[in-house]
Parts: C-alpha cells; structure tokens; sequence
C-alpha cells in the first residue's frame, strides 16, 4: 500500500520518521513521502524529515505544552498552510495518508483530529490515524487529553490503528528505552503491513493487496495490529503448525492493544519465502481467527519476502467494543474528573458527551 505518512508532535514526527527509514532500508518503497508538523521548533530540528512549524505567532515556536486544545487551535489557524506544503506529495500513486501522533501530548493530540479533517475534505484516498495511547502509568493529563483526542479523531479519520504504550515492549526498561523498542517495532510491524501490499515477485492469486488491507479498515473506528515470527523450515507442509501458533500468538499475546480481540473485520498477512508457505496453514489459522474475533470478514493473504523467518501480522478493523477500549475510556474519562456512571457498550462512548470532543 502506498502511503504518505504526516507526523504531528513529538512521538508523531519520530515514528514518521523511524517509518519512512525502516521502509527505505527494506527496499519496500511503500512510504511515498513524510512530513513531520509540529509547533516546537525544538522538536522539529532533531528529525531528518520535511518540516512545518504551526502555531508560531501563538507559542513562538516553543510548543503548546500539554494543552491540546490549544494544538487544535494552532493547527486549525494554519491547516492551509499545512496543506500547501503537502502539494504535489500526495501523488496520484498513493493509496492512503497516515495522520501519526502521539495522543496524549499536546500538538499531537490536538491537532492530528484537525489534520485528519482537513485532509478528508480535500483528498479521495483514505485517511487514516495511527495513534499512540499513554501507558497506565502515564500522569493524568496524559489519560485526559488521550481520550478526547481518541474520540475526536475516531470521528475525523476513516479508521485509526492504535499502538498501546504498554504493549510491544518489556516491563522495567526505563521509559526512553521503551520508547525506542516500542517505535522500533511500530516501524517494523506498521512498516509490514504498508508493504505487503507491494509485492512484486510471485504475483499471484493468494497474494495480499492493498485493497485488502483498505477494505479490512473500511468498518472504520479503531483497529490493532498483533505480529509475531518463528523460523521457517524450508518446505512448507512442515511449516502448517508454525503458522498457526504464529497467528494464535500475534492475537493472544503480541497485539498492538492487547485484547481487543472482539473485531468486525480481519486480514491475516502471512509473510516469508513464497515456498515455505503453506496454504493449508494460512487457511487453518484464517479460520481460527474467524472463530476467535467473531468476524466473518478474515481475509488472508501472503506476502512474498525474502527472509529465513515466516512472520505472520494480524490486522483487526472495528474493535472500539473491545475490554481494552473501555478500560482506557474510564481512565480518561476518571482523569477528565468527569463522574456519570460509564456505558455499558464502550462504542457507546463516541456517540455520547461523556468526553468532550476536541473540535
Ligand atoms: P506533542 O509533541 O505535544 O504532540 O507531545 P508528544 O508527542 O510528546 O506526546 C506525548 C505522548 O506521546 C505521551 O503519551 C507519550 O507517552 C507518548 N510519546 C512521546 N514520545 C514517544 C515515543 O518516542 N514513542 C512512543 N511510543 N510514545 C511516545
């Protein structure tokens, strides 16, 4: 899938950036272009990307602190200028724009909703948000402004994928080190599934396209992705188990928002040498995940790569009914001292004013 990738505020502009580098180093020309957009100088001086500065007769080039009703202001008084520089870099090759951003800063989460809107007037490709959730030991602020910032950009992209700050990394680093091992394998894991799209050798009927990775987001709402990989035996009959405990592992204990397993729709990439694939297991494991999310809409699909490993991602669509979802809802919504009783369904909670909209 071909991708123009902006990145807003601090966490936003780095993932841009580790994505776009981790593309390129694979060869994967799936990211067509990134930009990073924030209104931190600072911030902005230490990526190797295209810049744009918001907000500079507000905050001066110094940020907007936590305030991200501020950053909505900022990026809402220069969204034309954030949209001229995007001319001419969301080329008719590409298939979708990622709005990327941390949720729980200030410029990121503020102003990624605004972004997302902006974008969805003016261009037919999807929009999407990838987002970025505080950890449970972030402060309150974080949990606040998250929330808002969630349900807004819920409402403005046409599918956000979230990344869980408390997932993809071990417990007892310290948080820098967590931070980087968290965007390394945002970069790796997202960085996959732009490109399985891509393939070019072994053009075939059970190839994954970007089509399907569209259509898997296309119920909209929010979306988690789970990976995980294993050595590959070279002929595939021997691999048939190796896919499944993969798949059953990439769900149950490797997604990017740990259980949200109750989704509308699914897409199961099986990644490796195209002969050490098995069909027989990525039918099985299909199935499997069928049963497992209540979805009927598994798609399945490989993606041919040269590599001694098989790896198999998992991206569900439609999972903003999941435990995880409401549990971090209450911590917002806790943290936004705001005290109705919560919903019963979860979903619920975008439809309603228990957390305020941003914009
Ligand atoms: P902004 O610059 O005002 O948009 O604020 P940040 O981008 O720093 O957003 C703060 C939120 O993003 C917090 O919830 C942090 O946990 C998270 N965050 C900040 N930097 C990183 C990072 O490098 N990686 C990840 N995964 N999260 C980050």
């Amino acid at each position: 899938m071909k991708v123009v990738l902006i990145g807003v505020g601090q966490a936003g502009g780095k993932l841009a950036q580790r994505l776009a580098q981790y593309d390129q180093q694979m060869g994967f020309g799936a990211v067509q272009g990134a930009l990073a957009v924030n209104s931190a100088k600072a911030d902005l001086r230490e990526l190797d990307l295209d810049t744009v500065l918001v907000g500079q007769d507000r905050v001066k080039g110094h940020g907007v602190g936590g305030d991200n009703e501020l950053g909505a202001e900022v990026m809402q008084s220069d969204a034309t200028e954030v949209m001229d520089s995007l001319d001419g870099r969301i080329t008719a090759q590409a298939e979708a724009i990622f709005v990327v951003a941390g949720l729980g800063g200030g410029t990121g989460s503020g102003g990624a909703p605004v972004l997302a809107r902006e974008l969805n007037r003016v261009y037919q490709i999807p929009v999407y948000g990838l987002g970025v959730l505080p950890g449970r030991g972030e402060g309150a602020m974080y949990q606040a402004n998250a929330g808002r910032s969630l349900k807004t950009l819920v409402r403005e992209a046409d599918a956000t994928l979230l990344i869980d700050n408390d997932a993809w990394h071990t417990s007892g680093e310290s948080m820098g080190e967590a931070f980087e091992k968290i965007n390394q394998n945002i970069a790796q894991r997202v960085g996959l599934l732009f490109a399985s799209g891509e393939a070019v050798e072994g053009v075939g009927e059970s190839v994954v396209d970007s089509s399907e990775v569209i259509n898997t987001l296309r119920s909209g709402g929010i979306a988690t992705l789970g990976f995980a990989s294993a050595e590959a035996a070279e002929d595939a009959e021997a691999n048939i188990n190796t896919v499944t405990s993969m798949t059953r592992k990439a769900l149950l204990s490797n997604l990017s928002l740990p259980n949200a397993i109750e989704a509308d729709s699914g897409l199961l990439v099986v990644a490796g040498q195209p002969e050490s694939i098995p069909r027989k297991g990525v039918e099985r494991a299909r199935k499997w995940l069928e049963e497992e999310t209540g979805s009927l809409q598994v798609r399945g699909g490989d993606f041919p790569l040269d590599s001694g490993r098989l790896a198999a991602l998992v991206l569900l669509g439609g999972v903003e009914r999941s435990e995880r979802i409401e549990e971090f809802l209450e911590r917002a919504k806790e943290a936004s001292k705001q005290a109705d009783e919560p919903d019963e369904n979860p979903a619920e909670m975008f439809h309603n004013d228990e957390l305020d909209d941003l914009i």
